[in-house]
Protein backbone atom coordinates (compact mmCIF):
# COMPACT_ATOMS: atom_id res chain seq x y z
CA UNK A 1 0.00 0.00 0.00
CA UNK A 2 1.39 3.69 -0.74
CA UNK A 3 0.15 6.53 1.32
CA UNK A 4 0.58 9.94 0.30
CA UNK A 5 -1.09 12.39 3.50
CA UNK A 6 -1.74 15.88 2.95
CA UNK A 7 -2.95 18.22 5.74
CA UNK A 8 -7.17 17.58 5.07
CA UNK A 9 -6.58 14.49 2.64
CA UNK A 10 -5.22 10.90 2.11
CA UNK A 11 -3.98 9.54 -1.22
CA UNK A 12 -3.76 5.99 -1.28
CA UNK A 13 -3.13 2.69 -4.02
CA UNK A 14 -3.33 -0.96 -3.61
CA UNK A 15 -0.48 -2.56 -5.65
CA UNK A 16 0.22 -6.05 -6.79
CA UNK A 17 4.23 -5.74 -6.77
CA UNK A 18 3.93 -9.32 -8.36
CA UNK A 19 2.57 -7.31 -11.17
CA UNK A 20 2.83 -4.24 -10.70
CA UNK A 21 -0.89 -4.08 -11.09
CA UNK A 22 -2.70 -1.63 -9.18
CA UNK A 23 -5.31 -3.20 -7.29
CA UNK A 24 -7.51 -0.22 -6.08
CA UNK A 25 -6.46 3.50 -5.81
CA UNK A 26 -8.44 6.04 -3.94
CA UNK A 27 -8.22 9.15 -2.09
CA UNK A 28 -9.90 10.32 1.51
CA UNK A 29 -10.60 13.92 1.13
CA UNK A 30 -11.75 16.77 3.60
CA UNK A 31 -10.17 14.76 6.49
CA UNK A 32 -11.49 16.60 9.73
CA UNK A 33 -13.63 18.73 7.81
CA UNK A 34 -17.44 19.06 6.80
CA UNK A 35 -18.82 17.07 4.07
CA UNK A 36 -15.57 14.48 4.39
CA UNK A 37 -15.87 11.29 1.96
CA UNK A 38 -13.32 8.47 0.66
CA UNK A 39 -13.39 7.99 -3.45
CA UNK A 40 -11.99 4.56 -4.14
CA UNK A 41 -11.77 2.90 -7.74
CA UNK A 42 -11.34 -0.72 -7.92
CA UNK A 43 -8.89 -2.45 -10.27
CA UNK A 44 -12.52 -3.93 -12.04
CA UNK A 45 -15.09 -1.22 -10.83
CA UNK A 46 -16.16 2.56 -11.32
CA UNK A 47 -15.38 4.88 -8.99
CA UNK A 48 -17.75 4.90 -5.43
CA UNK A 49 -18.27 7.55 -3.23
CA UNK A 50 -18.63 6.94 0.89
CA UNK A 51 -19.69 9.65 2.44
CA UNK A 52 -18.81 9.48 5.92
CA UNK A 53 -16.76 11.43 9.21
CA UNK A 54 -13.08 11.95 8.86
CA UNK A 55 -12.52 13.24 12.69
CA UNK A 56 -8.58 12.82 12.20
CA UNK A 57 -5.98 10.77 9.96
CA UNK A 58 -6.65 7.53 11.95
CA UNK A 59 -10.44 7.43 11.07
CA UNK A 60 -9.07 7.84 7.33
CA UNK A 61 -7.08 4.86 7.59
CA UNK A 62 -9.66 2.99 9.47
CA UNK A 63 -12.16 3.61 6.26
CA UNK A 64 -9.56 2.86 4.02
CA UNK A 65 -9.09 -0.71 5.14
CA UNK A 66 -12.77 -0.89 5.38
CA UNK A 67 -12.99 0.05 1.57
CA UNK A 68 -10.25 -1.59 0.40
CA UNK A 69 -11.46 -4.76 2.13
CA UNK A 70 -15.47 -4.19 1.45
CA UNK A 71 -17.05 -7.27 0.46
CA UNK A 72 -18.69 -5.27 -2.72
CA UNK A 73 -16.16 -2.88 -3.65
CA UNK A 74 -13.13 -4.00 -1.75
CA UNK A 75 -10.28 -6.20 -3.73
CA UNK A 76 -8.73 -7.81 -0.59
CA UNK A 77 -10.36 -9.93 2.07
CA UNK A 78 -8.50 -8.77 5.07
CA UNK A 79 -5.77 -6.40 6.12
CA UNK A 80 -3.10 -9.21 6.16
CA UNK A 81 -2.56 -9.55 2.95
CA UNK A 82 -0.97 -6.01 2.77
CA UNK A 83 2.50 -7.05 3.50
CA UNK A 84 4.04 -3.29 3.82
CA UNK A 85 3.06 0.40 3.43
CA UNK A 86 5.15 2.82 1.58
CA UNK A 87 4.99 6.45 2.85
CA UNK A 88 5.73 9.49 0.47
CA UNK A 89 7.70 12.12 3.02
CA UNK A 90 8.30 15.27 1.78
CA UNK A 91 11.81 16.15 3.26
CA UNK A 92 14.52 13.96 4.92
CA UNK A 93 16.59 17.01 5.24
CA UNK A 94 20.49 15.89 5.44
CA UNK A 95 19.73 13.05 7.28
CA UNK A 96 18.44 10.78 3.99
CA UNK A 97 19.83 10.26 0.91
CA UNK A 98 17.78 6.80 0.42
CA UNK A 99 14.41 5.45 1.41
CA UNK A 100 14.34 3.65 4.78
CA UNK A 101 12.37 1.58 7.07
CA UNK A 102 10.79 3.28 9.61
CA UNK A 103 11.56 2.49 13.27
CA UNK A 104 11.66 5.07 16.04
CA UNK A 105 14.71 6.83 15.49
CA UNK A 106 13.93 7.14 12.35
CA UNK A 107 10.49 8.94 12.90
CA UNK A 108 12.39 11.52 15.58
CA UNK A 109 14.60 12.08 12.27
CA UNK A 110 11.61 12.50 10.24
CA UNK A 111 10.13 14.94 13.19
CA UNK A 112 13.13 16.68 13.14
CA UNK A 113 12.48 17.99 9.78
CA UNK A 114 9.34 19.37 10.53
CA UNK A 115 11.58 22.98 10.62
CA UNK A 116 12.58 22.64 7.57
CA UNK A 117 8.68 22.09 6.21
CA UNK A 118 6.21 23.16 8.45
CA UNK A 119 3.67 22.58 5.71
CA UNK A 120 4.50 19.14 4.73
CA UNK A 121 6.38 17.15 7.05
CA UNK A 122 3.73 16.87 10.10
CA UNK A 123 0.81 15.76 7.81
CA UNK A 124 3.43 12.86 6.95
CA UNK A 125 4.15 12.27 10.37
CA UNK A 126 0.41 11.91 11.77
CA UNK A 127 -0.55 9.67 8.26
CA UNK A 128 2.79 7.18 9.29
CA UNK A 129 1.17 7.33 13.07
CA UNK A 130 -2.33 6.76 11.63
CA UNK A 131 -1.08 3.46 10.05
CA UNK A 132 1.17 2.34 12.80
CA UNK A 133 -2.19 2.89 15.21
CA UNK A 134 -4.21 0.88 12.69
CA UNK A 135 -1.42 -1.68 11.28
CA UNK A 136 0.56 -2.94 14.18
CA UNK A 137 3.01 -5.22 12.65
CA UNK A 138 2.84 -4.15 9.32
CA UNK A 139 6.62 -2.29 7.97
CA UNK A 140 6.76 0.83 7.21
CA UNK A 141 9.12 2.42 4.67
CA UNK A 142 9.52 6.15 4.14
CA UNK A 143 10.39 7.62 0.62
CA UNK A 144 11.24 10.98 0.42
CA UNK A 145 11.46 14.09 -2.18
CA UNK A 146 14.24 15.08 -1.11
CA UNK A 147 16.71 12.39 -1.06
CA UNK A 148 17.33 12.03 -4.77
CA UNK A 149 19.13 15.35 -4.70
CA UNK A 150 20.98 14.65 -2.08
CA UNK A 151 24.03 13.56 -4.10
CA UNK A 152 23.84 17.74 -5.56
CA UNK A 153 27.69 18.99 -5.20
CA UNK A 154 28.10 21.38 -2.20
CA UNK A 155 28.86 24.41 -4.53
CA UNK A 156 25.16 23.23 -6.24
CA UNK A 157 23.60 23.17 -2.98
CA UNK A 158 25.01 25.99 -0.75
CA UNK A 159 23.78 29.58 -1.29
CA UNK A 160 25.47 32.81 -1.29
CA UNK A 161 24.74 33.39 1.98
CA UNK A 162 26.98 33.70 5.06
CA UNK A 163 27.90 30.08 6.05
CA UNK A 164 27.33 30.18 9.44
CA UNK A 165 23.08 30.27 8.46
CA UNK A 166 24.00 27.05 6.78
CA UNK A 167 25.86 25.54 9.93
CA UNK A 168 22.59 26.93 12.20
CA UNK A 169 19.87 26.18 10.45
CA UNK A 170 20.92 23.57 7.55
CA UNK A 171 19.41 26.42 5.70
CA UNK A 172 20.57 25.00 1.28
CA UNK A 173 19.31 23.71 -1.35
CA UNK A 174 17.32 20.58 -0.85
CA UNK A 175 15.07 20.12 -4.15
CA UNK A 176 12.13 18.20 -4.29
CA UNK A 177 10.19 16.01 -6.45
CA UNK A 178 13.15 13.27 -6.44
CA UNK A 179 10.78 10.14 -6.40
CA UNK A 180 9.43 11.49 -10.21
CA UNK A 181 12.82 13.00 -11.00
CA UNK A 182 14.64 9.48 -10.39
CA UNK A 183 11.52 7.66 -12.02
CA UNK A 184 11.47 8.99 -15.25
CA UNK A 185 15.67 9.46 -15.70
CA UNK A 186 15.48 5.83 -14.90
CA UNK A 187 12.73 5.15 -17.44
CA UNK A 188 14.67 7.77 -20.01
CA UNK A 189 17.62 5.29 -19.72
CA UNK A 190 15.51 1.97 -20.28
CA UNK A 191 13.84 3.49 -23.53
CA UNK A 192 17.44 4.44 -24.74
CA UNK A 193 18.63 1.14 -23.84
CA UNK A 194 21.76 2.64 -22.34
CA UNK A 195 22.97 2.17 -18.61
CA UNK A 196 21.68 5.23 -16.84
CA UNK A 197 25.66 5.54 -15.64
CA UNK A 198 26.48 6.62 -19.11
CA UNK A 199 24.03 9.25 -19.65
CA UNK A 200 23.22 13.00 -19.01
CA UNK A 201 19.64 13.69 -18.30
CA UNK A 202 17.05 16.77 -17.68
CA UNK A 203 14.28 15.68 -16.23
CA UNK A 204 11.61 18.22 -16.72
CA UNK A 205 8.59 17.44 -13.95
CA UNK A 206 5.94 20.21 -14.97
CA UNK A 207 2.66 20.03 -12.63
CA UNK A 208 0.95 22.51 -10.66
CA UNK A 209 4.58 22.28 -8.64
CA UNK A 210 7.10 22.50 -11.18
CA UNK A 211 11.03 21.31 -11.35
CA UNK A 212 14.14 20.63 -13.25
CA UNK A 213 16.50 18.31 -12.65
CA UNK A 214 20.20 17.95 -14.31
CA UNK A 215 20.74 13.68 -13.63
CA UNK A 216 24.65 13.00 -14.43
CA UNK A 217 25.06 8.88 -14.50
CA UNK A 218 21.70 8.54 -12.56
CA UNK A 219 22.59 10.72 -9.90
CA UNK A 220 21.13 14.13 -9.65
CA UNK A 221 23.25 16.90 -9.95
CA UNK A 222 21.29 20.12 -9.82
CA UNK A 223 17.66 20.60 -9.15
CA UNK A 224 15.53 24.19 -9.48
CA UNK A 225 13.64 24.04 -6.37
CA UNK A 226 15.74 24.94 -3.33
CA UNK A 227 15.32 25.39 0.27
CA UNK A 228 11.61 25.06 -0.13
CA UNK A 229 9.77 24.21 -3.44
CA UNK A 230 9.34 28.00 -4.11
CA UNK A 231 12.40 28.07 -5.91
CA UNK A 232 13.19 27.89 -9.81
CA UNK A 233 10.58 27.71 -12.36
CA UNK A 234 7.04 29.44 -12.31
CA UNK A 235 4.35 27.75 -11.18
CA UNK A 236 0.58 27.22 -10.69
CA UNK A 237 0.73 29.47 -7.87
CA UNK A 238 4.52 29.96 -6.78
CA UNK A 239 6.59 32.40 -7.83
CA UNK A 240 9.88 30.26 -8.38
CA UNK A 241 12.95 32.44 -8.41
CA UNK A 242 12.72 36.31 -7.79
CA UNK A 243 14.55 39.04 -6.63
CA UNK A 244 15.03 38.56 -3.30
CA UNK A 245 15.46 42.39 -2.20
CA UNK A 246 11.53 42.24 -3.38
CA UNK A 247 10.59 40.66 0.05
CA UNK A 248 11.66 43.62 1.54
CA UNK A 249 10.13 45.59 -0.56
CA UNK A 250 6.62 44.26 -0.31
CA UNK A 251 6.69 44.26 3.29
CA UNK A 252 7.34 47.68 3.53
CA UNK A 253 5.18 49.01 0.91
CA UNK A 254 2.32 46.67 1.29
CA UNK A 255 2.58 46.17 5.10
CA UNK A 256 2.46 43.06 4.28
CA UNK A 257 3.42 40.18 7.66
CA UNK A 258 5.61 37.17 7.15
CA UNK A 259 2.70 35.52 6.67
CA UNK A 260 1.06 37.43 3.95
CA UNK A 261 4.51 37.51 2.03
CA UNK A 262 4.87 33.44 2.43
CA UNK A 263 1.10 33.50 0.91
CA UNK A 264 1.81 36.41 -1.44
CA UNK A 265 4.69 33.96 -3.30
CA UNK A 266 3.60 30.62 -2.80
CA UNK A 267 -0.42 30.76 -3.18
CA UNK A 268 -1.25 34.22 -5.12
CA UNK A 269 1.62 34.02 -7.91
CA UNK A 270 2.77 31.65 -10.61
CA UNK A 271 0.84 32.15 -13.67
CA UNK A 272 -2.23 32.39 -11.42
CA UNK A 273 -0.49 35.94 -10.43
CA UNK A 274 0.53 36.91 -14.23
CA UNK A 275 -3.06 36.02 -16.00
CA UNK A 276 -5.32 36.53 -12.52
CA UNK A 277 -7.46 33.92 -14.87
CA UNK A 278 -6.22 30.62 -13.10
CA UNK A 279 -3.75 28.16 -11.81
CA UNK A 280 -4.47 25.14 -14.34
CA UNK A 281 -2.74 25.35 -18.13
CA UNK A 282 -6.08 24.52 -19.82
CA UNK A 283 -7.89 27.64 -18.20
CA UNK A 284 -4.89 29.35 -19.40
CA UNK A 285 -5.12 28.43 -22.99
CA UNK A 286 -9.07 28.80 -23.04
CA UNK A 287 -8.48 32.55 -22.08
CA UNK A 288 -5.84 33.22 -24.10
CA UNK A 289 -7.41 31.96 -27.20
CA UNK A 290 -9.99 33.83 -26.68
CA UNK A 291 -7.61 37.21 -26.29
CA UNK A 292 -6.69 37.56 -23.10
CA UNK A 293 -3.09 39.00 -23.10
CA UNK A 294 -2.41 37.89 -19.50
CA UNK A 295 -3.05 34.14 -19.89
CA UNK A 296 -0.91 34.45 -22.77
CA UNK A 297 1.72 36.12 -20.92
CA UNK A 298 1.87 33.86 -18.18
CA UNK A 299 2.49 31.05 -20.51
CA UNK A 300 4.76 32.45 -22.53
CA UNK A 301 7.11 33.08 -18.33
CA UNK A 302 6.27 29.22 -17.58
CA UNK A 303 8.04 28.06 -21.25
CA UNK A 304 10.52 30.69 -21.12
CA UNK A 305 11.65 29.82 -17.53
CA UNK A 306 12.14 26.31 -18.46
CA UNK A 307 13.84 27.23 -21.65
CA UNK A 308 16.31 28.55 -19.25
CA UNK A 309 16.93 25.93 -17.27
CA UNK A 310 17.24 23.91 -20.45
CA UNK A 311 20.15 25.66 -21.49
CA UNK A 312 21.51 26.19 -17.69
CA UNK A 313 21.53 22.58 -16.96
CA UNK A 314 23.32 22.04 -20.45
CA UNK A 315 25.97 24.01 -19.01
CA UNK A 316 26.04 22.06 -15.73
CA UNK A 317 26.36 18.46 -17.38
CA UNK A 318 28.91 19.54 -20.17
CA UNK A 319 25.78 18.08 -22.55
CA UNK A 320 23.22 16.36 -23.17
CA UNK A 321 22.18 13.31 -24.13
CA UNK A 322 18.30 12.81 -23.33
CA UNK A 323 15.66 15.78 -22.66
CA UNK A 324 12.73 14.57 -20.49
CA UNK A 325 9.27 15.81 -20.13
CA UNK A 326 6.23 14.66 -17.21
CA UNK A 327 4.11 15.18 -14.78
CA UNK A 328 0.58 17.00 -16.08
CA UNK A 329 1.44 19.11 -18.38
CA UNK A 330 4.85 17.76 -19.13
CA UNK A 331 3.02 14.60 -19.98
CA UNK A 332 -0.22 16.34 -21.62
CA UNK A 333 0.42 20.07 -22.51
CA UNK A 334 2.02 19.96 -26.33
CA UNK A 335 1.62 24.02 -26.49
CA UNK A 336 4.10 24.31 -24.14
CA UNK A 337 6.42 21.67 -24.88
CA UNK A 338 6.75 23.29 -28.65
CA UNK A 339 7.18 26.53 -26.93
CA UNK A 340 9.76 25.17 -24.81
CA UNK A 341 11.59 23.53 -27.53
CA UNK A 342 11.51 25.58 -30.63
CA UNK A 343 14.60 27.31 -31.29
CA UNK A 344 16.79 24.74 -29.35
CA UNK A 345 18.16 23.00 -32.51
CA UNK A 346 21.53 24.76 -32.26
CA UNK A 347 22.36 22.51 -29.04
CA UNK A 348 20.68 18.96 -30.75
CA UNK A 349 17.31 19.20 -30.22
CA UNK A 350 15.48 18.69 -33.52
CA UNK A 351 11.25 17.47 -32.39
CA UNK A 352 9.08 15.62 -34.53
CA UNK A 353 5.90 18.11 -34.17
CA UNK A 354 3.76 15.40 -35.32
CA UNK A 355 4.80 13.23 -32.32
CA UNK A 356 5.36 16.27 -30.11
CA UNK A 357 1.20 15.67 -30.22
CA UNK A 358 1.39 12.83 -27.93
CA UNK A 359 -0.68 12.87 -24.65
CA UNK A 360 -0.01 10.70 -21.49
CA UNK A 361 2.16 7.90 -22.82
CA UNK A 362 6.29 7.02 -23.35
CA UNK A 363 7.32 8.22 -26.37
CA UNK A 364 10.70 9.81 -28.73
CA UNK A 365 9.19 12.85 -29.57
CA UNK A 366 12.55 13.60 -31.38
CA UNK A 367 13.46 13.44 -35.23
CA UNK A 368 15.54 10.46 -36.41
CA UNK A 369 19.09 12.43 -36.81
CA UNK A 370 18.73 14.58 -33.38
CA UNK A 371 21.93 14.16 -31.35
CA UNK A 372 19.63 15.05 -28.22
CA UNK A 373 16.40 12.64 -27.44
CA UNK A 374 13.64 14.25 -26.20
CA UNK A 375 11.14 12.28 -24.46
CA UNK A 376 7.68 11.95 -22.87
CA UNK A 377 7.18 9.64 -19.95
CA UNK A 378 4.02 10.14 -17.46
CA UNK A 379 5.49 9.88 -13.85
CA UNK A 380 4.43 7.58 -11.71
CA UNK A 381 5.39 8.05 -8.37
CA UNK A 382 3.05 5.66 -6.48
CA UNK A 383 4.77 3.01 -8.33
CA UNK A 384 8.49 4.09 -7.56
CA UNK A 385 7.13 4.31 -3.95
CA UNK A 386 6.22 0.34 -4.18
CA UNK A 387 9.58 -0.67 -5.49
CA UNK A 388 11.33 0.94 -3.18
CA UNK A 389 9.08 -0.96 -0.33
CA UNK A 390 9.35 -3.99 -2.42
CA UNK A 391 13.45 -3.26 -2.52
CA UNK A 392 14.16 -2.47 1.05
CA UNK A 393 11.45 -5.69 2.53
CA UNK A 394 13.89 -7.83 0.89
P1 LIG B 1 0.23 18.41 -9.24
O1 LIG B 1 1.54 19.13 -9.09
O2 LIG B 1 -0.87 19.03 -8.45
O3 LIG B 1 0.33 16.90 -9.13
P2 LIG B 1 -0.34 17.85 -12.04
O4 LIG B 1 0.91 17.09 -12.34
O5 LIG B 1 -1.64 17.13 -12.01
O6 LIG B 1 -0.18 18.73 -10.74
O7 LIG B 1 -0.42 19.01 -13.13
C1 LIG B 1 -1.46 19.94 -13.16
C2 LIG B 1 -1.35 20.74 -14.47
O8 LIG B 1 -1.32 19.80 -15.53
C3 LIG B 1 -2.49 21.69 -14.73
O9 LIG B 1 -1.98 22.93 -15.18
C4 LIG B 1 -3.27 21.03 -15.85
O10 LIG B 1 -3.75 21.99 -16.76
C5 LIG B 1 -2.26 20.16 -16.53
N1 LIG B 1 -2.91 18.93 -17.00
C6 LIG B 1 -3.19 17.83 -16.26
N2 LIG B 1 -3.83 16.90 -17.01
C7 LIG B 1 -3.95 17.42 -18.24
C8 LIG B 1 -4.50 16.95 -19.47
N3 LIG B 1 -5.07 15.75 -19.56
N4 LIG B 1 -4.45 17.77 -20.53
C9 LIG B 1 -3.86 18.99 -20.44
N5 LIG B 1 -3.32 19.48 -19.32
C10 LIG B 1 -3.36 18.72 -18.24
Amino acid sequence: MVINTGSSSLKYQLIDMTNESVLAKGVCDRIGLEHAFLKQTSRDGDPVVIEKDLYNHKVAIQEVINALTDKKIGVISSMSEISAVGHRVVHGGEKFSDSVVINDEVMKAIKDCIELAPLHNPPNVVGIEACQAIMPGIPMIAVFDTAFHQTMPKHAYIYALPYEIYEKYRLRKYGFHGTSHKYVAERAAAMLKKPIEDLKIITCHLGNGASICAVNGGKSVETSMGFTPLQGLAMGTRSGTIDPAVISFLMEKEKMSVKDISDFLNKKSGVLGVSGVSSDFRDLHEAADSGNERAQLAIDIFCYRVKRFIGDYAAVLGGVDAVVFTAGIGENNSIVRRKVLEGLEFMGICIDWDKNKVRGQELDISTPDARVRTLVIPTNEELAIARETVKLLK
